[in-house]
């Protein structure tokens, strides 16, 4: 099964076009969705997950009219949203067996094995008698997972899942979501380049509503390598690269700037060369983005 998004638009009563011609194929695996805040990738999400309209276009999920058949997506979508509200003074296991009630599991028993088999693959089996009041970000992430694989779910969506997390609970949470990748559509909206590096198979970059790049993360790298420069400066010098080198990004490194420049060839010999990375593809094609609207 793959989700096919044509030509998807939406602007908003307030005049934000917040998707432009969106046109994207998510095939199975870890998806990741990069892009920085205001991109449109929520306004993205919710629209395949049928909880906003968009006012052209048409999403093909399977043979799953996305835009028109909204109870037959609920029925294969698992959605974990940004931000969820837990109930504080409720276990995750009576949480869980009441979600998959509302989900249609009617027998106890069958919902029981369910619920349990749930609690343990996000390894939330021991706290799982404990209100969810008293959870870390982290366990409140995994039981977001755990309530969105309810009901063996085709498609899952995971709207910013590590915003917040220690790196321990990140690498947990980043170890489930790629077990439940090999045999889902898992679509991971982000800002943080790193988790795509580490997870996703395919990925797009969008930027202002629109899709600046598509494709296979190490692809892109590979496209870029050889095309990136570093240097050490002084913070003051910056403007002035900034004006005669295409500086894409900076980083502190004990206390100095550096630079990572983006050129066909070495700019000067002054300029080392830089091992590329998908935050250098990431970079660059926002910058391009953004110039190409100033110009
Ligand atoms: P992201 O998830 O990438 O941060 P969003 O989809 O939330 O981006 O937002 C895209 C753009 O649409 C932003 O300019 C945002 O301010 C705007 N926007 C999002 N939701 C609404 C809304 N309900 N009404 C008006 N504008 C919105």
């Amino acid at each position: 099964m793959e989700l096919k998004i044509t030509n998807l638009n939406k602007t908003y009563a307030n005049g934000v076009q917040a998707l432009k011609n969106v046109d994207l194929t998510i095939p199975q695996g870890m998806f990741g969705l990069l892009g920085p805040n205001g991109a449109g990738k929520s306004s993205l999400m919710r629209t395949i997950a049928t909880l906003q309209a968009a006012d052209t276009g048409s999403i093909q999920l399977g043979d799953i009219d996305v835009l028109k058949q909204k109870d037959a997506v609920r029925r294969v979508l698992g959605y974990l949203p940004q931000e969820f509200g837990v109930y504080p003074k409720v276990t995750a296991e009576t949480m869980l067996d009441h979600i998959a009630a509302l989900k249609g599991i009617a027998n106890r028993k069958e919902r029981n094995e369910v619920v349990s088999s749930l609690l343990n693959r996000v390894n939330l089996y021991e706290v799982r008698k404990k209100n969810l009041g008293t959870y870390s970000g982290g366990m409140k992430q995994r039981f977001g997972i755990a309530q969105a694989l309810l009901g063996d779910p085709k498609l899952i969506i995971v709207d910013e899942p590590t915003a917040g997390l220690d790196p321990t609970e990140r690498n947990r949470f980043h170890n489930l979501l790629s077990e439940i990748g090999e045999n889902t559509i898992v679509i991971l909206s982000t800002h943080i380049v790193e988790d795509v590096t580490n997870l996703c198979q395919n990925m797009a970059i969008i930027c202002l509503g629109e899709v600046v790049v598509e494709g296979n993360p190490s692809s892109l790298v590979q496209d870029m390598q050889g095309k990136v420069w570093e240097k050490l400066i002084d913070k003051q010098e910056l403007d002035q690269y900034k004006q005669n080198f295409n500086v894409i990004s900076t980083q502190l490194k004990a206390g100095q700037t550096q630079i990572h420049v983006f050129n066909e060839t070495e700019p000067d010999s002054s300029f080392e060369a830089s091992k590329t990375t998908l935050e250098d593809v990431y970079f660059t094609r926002i910058t391009e983005r953004m110039e190409s609207l100033s110009a």
